[in-house]
């Protein structure tokens, strides 16, 4: 690989409790090997709290990360979000990964003063000019909510437009997908860095759950694959990294820019697909 062109970064999500705050310090050290170029951590996703992202950003700092907060805009209001990057900002913070975000489920309410990622992207070049690197969400298999893949680039075009500096896709299994939106995007004028986002594979039923949620495709061959191993979790996470590390090798020679690695903050199964790159 060449690294000094493709570049890693890593996703977190803020821990629970001490005993899941231990074991993501101890993940976010060993994947320091990887040298990524940044570590992010979300907000809100399951539940998570603005604090436990903040708070979470200044543990990964401590350990020498460069760390780049999620921020999303569902249900909040300018006042919030502006209180948020000021303090982003007071703690020398310069890269934010800018959403729209979900309601959570069973809560009707009010989703906030900006309804779209684009206006969150436009929001903060307004009040913070040009100190964050913005990076927004990309979906090749076109977001579950987008009214078809069209409408859905277009809106994808309106984010970069009002400022974002690269983007981070939804993860996938088809690199194909990720191909024919990086050339669509091209075509539509998107210059911007398209990483694409890599899931490791570690558990079917999970895997299962999340995907049903984001939209993203479980190709046949690797469901069937992965139910014939039924409770075999090494099995699976044997099968899951050479698949995974292949695609991403493939990935790369076709042009990206990088990887961007959900690590469910484990360090073993993004490690896995990394070494497997490295005897690539
Ligand atoms: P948008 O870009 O606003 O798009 C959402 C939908 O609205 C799409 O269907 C789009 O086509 C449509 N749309 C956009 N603009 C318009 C418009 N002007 N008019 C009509 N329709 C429009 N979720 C979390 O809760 N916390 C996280 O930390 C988090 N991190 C993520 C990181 C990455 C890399 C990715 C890919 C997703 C992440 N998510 C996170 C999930 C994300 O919040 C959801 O996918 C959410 O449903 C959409 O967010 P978005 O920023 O892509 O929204």
């Amino acid at each position: 690989m060449k690294r000094s062109k493709q570049a890693i970064s890593l996703e977190f999500f803020p821990p629970r409790d001490i005993a899941a705050q231990e074991k993501l310090v101890r993940s976010a050290k060993q994947l320091l090997a990887l040298q990524p170029e940044y570590v992010s951590v979300t907000f809100g996703a399951g539940g998570s709290t603005r604090s436990g992202t903040a708070d979470t950003v200044q543990l990964l700092q401590n350990l020498g990360c460069s760390a780049a907060p999620h921020l999303s805009c569902i249900g909040a209001s300018r006042a919030m979000l502006t209180d948020i990057l000021d303090s982003y900002r007071a703690k020398g913070i310069r890269r934010i990964v800018a959403l729209r975000g979900d309601m959570p489920s069973g809560m009707g309410g009010d989703a906030g003063e900006l309804h779209h990622a684009s206006d969150l992207v436009a929001f903060i070049r307004e009040h913070s000019g040009d100190w964050f690197h913005i990076e927004v969400a990309a979906y090749p298999e076109t977001h579950p909510q987008a009214d078809g893949a069209r409408s859905d680039l277009h809106h994808f075009v309106s984010k970069v437009k009002a400022g974002a500096n690269s983007a981070i896709t939804q993860y996938f299994f088809n690199p194909d997908a990720y191909f024919d939106f990086v050339d669509r995007a091209r075509a539509a004028g998107v210059t911007v860095p398209i990483v694409p986002g890599i899931m490791p594979i570690t558990n079917h039923t999970q895997l299962v759950r999340f995907s049903t949620m984001c939209g993203a495709e479980i190709p046949r061959w690797i469901r069937l694959r992965l139910a014939d191993f039924g409770d075999d979790r090494a099995s699976i996470r044997a099968f899951g990294t050479e698949i995974v590390g292949r695609m991403c090798q493939h990935l790369l020679d076709g042009g990206a820019p990088g990887l961007h690695f959900y690590t469910l903050n484990n360090a073993e199964a993004t490690q896995g697909i990394w070494r497997q790159l490295r005897l690539a």
